[in-house]
């Protein structure tokens, strides 16, 4: 069961897919998951979208 290529979300910056591999941090907050991953595109560290 490869898990590797579950995919994140979308970039907000340049709407590259983010998949779970990229992830830094996930975290629970009040509104639910949180999580951070780094962007394979831009490189930046962004908040995964839908
Ligand atoms: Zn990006």
């Amino acid at each position: 069961m490869a898990t590797e290529s579950a995919r994140l979300g979308v970039c907000p910056n340049c709407d590259d897919s983010i998949t779970n591999g990229y992830l830094l941090i996930e975290y629970e907050t009040e509104s639910g998951l949180e999580r951070f991953a780094e962007c394979p595109n831009c490189r930046e560290i962004v908040h995964p979208g839908r």
